[in-house]
């Protein structure tokens, strides 16, 4: 494993990265070299609450300029609110006109205003990242996201991870030291640095001994996943109503990770977690009760299709909108851990009954959900064979592969 290097290798794709974001820009806005000295430069990002008009005030810009910015790019992007730590970039003529004013909308475009002689004009400009290839693999120590590599990126690419295995795989609970993975992902480059990962077009997860796959296929102009068989990896149900990405939202690597503990005292599970975790609508359905209920505590009945229930107790707070009869649906949060009623420890009392006979979550066989088409089948087994020998050529302990997929040809897949 050459983990040290790798991370450096990270550590200088994300200072690249970021520095990208105006490299690009520079080259095609450069003004000639003799008036280089005289154009002036600002650049920022947008603080909580700042508008355009507190940013021309504070570089003592021309207030008649803004209105005239503003409305240049009108149809295209408003500028009245902007979007807090959104980049821009202004630049000034020798007489302290603005000469361009470039300004962030997400991650993928920017809007250019420049200054022509028929007055501003605004372009929205779409950032084409070239695509390679990347293989990464990794072996479980403690938690998924412990076990990649550090650094924003990687902590969204484990979180996506576990949204695709999420109505099989419970990772808070179910996951064990040198469980493995396989990751076949789109890494997104600028002027050759990685910028950020795509979408995953593969992924292995080996836990306690099964292996499940998962292929990204787009059916119908939506891109979803499915098993090698072509089956939807979407079921009516969640593997676990604690949602990993929930759980992780805000998690760095500095702070403790919560490993849930998974108890089966009576007729349901239990989930020890700390008070406030929030807990997800493991299916969709609609509420059937929600308020304080005995030993239950705070509780949530939500009545899903075919007689299925499922009943969510302890709850410290119960989410404001979830009340007797309104929809939820999957994964949304509908409350959160507590230790209300008859509980002697924060924890969330998990049950589910079909025709209100108790039945065991963990044991219950739910089928999938749509299977791809028959017009597509022989498309979508193109794609498995030729990204089964990718996942194959996948090293559980190469954590990052940039080097090699760096000699890869970018393709589109779908
Ligand atoms: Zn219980």
């Amino acid at each position: 494993m050459k983990k040290a290097p790798m991370k450096a290798a990270l550590l200088i794709t994300a200072f690249f990265a970021f520095m990208g974001n105006f490299s690009l820009i520079t080259k095609t806005e450069e003004a000639p070299p003799v008036q280089k000295q005289e154009f002036r430069e600002i650049t920022g990002k947008i603080k909580k609450g700042e508008t355009l008009f507190d940013i021309f005030k504070k570089y003592k810009l021309d207030i008649s300029e803004l209105y005239k910015i503003r409305e240049a790019s009108a149809n295209i992007h408003r500028l009245r609110e902007l979007h807090p730590g959104r980049s821009y970039k202004i630049i000034l003529d020798k007489n302290a006109q603005i000469d361009s004013f470039i300004y962030w909308m997400d991650d993928d475009c920017f809007l250019n205003i420049n200054r022509t002689d028929k007055g501003y004009c605004a372009e929205k400009v779409s950032i084409h990242y070239e695509k390679k290839i990347l293989h990464i693999g990794g072996t479980i120590q403690d938690n998924l996201i412990a076990s990649m590599e550090e650094g924003n990126e990687n902590l969204l690419l484990a979180l996506q991870l576990s949204d695709m295995f999420a109505w099989d795989i419970d990772f808070t609970t179910d996951l064990r030291n040198n469980d493995s993975f396989k990751i076949v992902v789109e890494g997104l480059y600028l002027d050759g640095r990685f910028k950020k990962y795509g979408d995953i077009l593969a992924s292995e997860f080996s836990n306690n001994g099964d292996v499940y796959r998962a292929y990204a296929f787009r059916q119908n102009g939506k891109i979803d996943y499915y098993d090698e068989t072509g089956k939807s990896l979407r079921k009516s149900f969640l593997k676990s109503p604690l949602s990993f990405r929930r759980i992780s939202s805000g998690f760095s690597r500095g702070r403790y990770h919560p490993i849930l503990k998974i108890y089966r005292p009576h007729q349901g599970l239990d989930y020890a977690a700390a008070t406030g975790t929030p807990v997800s609508a493991a299916g969709d359905g609609a509420v059937l009760f929600a308020g304080r209920r005995g030993q239950y505590g705070n509780l949530i009945i939500i009545r899903h299709r075919n007689g299925y229930k499922t009943y969510y107790g302890h709850l410290s707070k119960i989410d404001k909108g979830v009340r007797n009869g309104v929809q939820v649906d999957q994964g949304r949060v509908i409350g959160y851990v507590g230790a209300t009623g008859l509980a002697t420890g924060p924890h969330l009392h998990y049950e589910m009954r079909i025709d209100n006979r108790p039945v065991n979550p963990m044991s219950l066989k739910i089928p999938r959900g749509a299977t791809i088409s028959e017009t597509m089948l022989v498309a979508f087994r193109q794609f498995t064979d030729r990204i089964n020998s990718e996942l194959a050529s996948v090293k559980p302990s190469n954590h990052i592969a940039v080097g090699n997929a760096a000699t890869r040809e970018s393709r589109k897949e779908g």
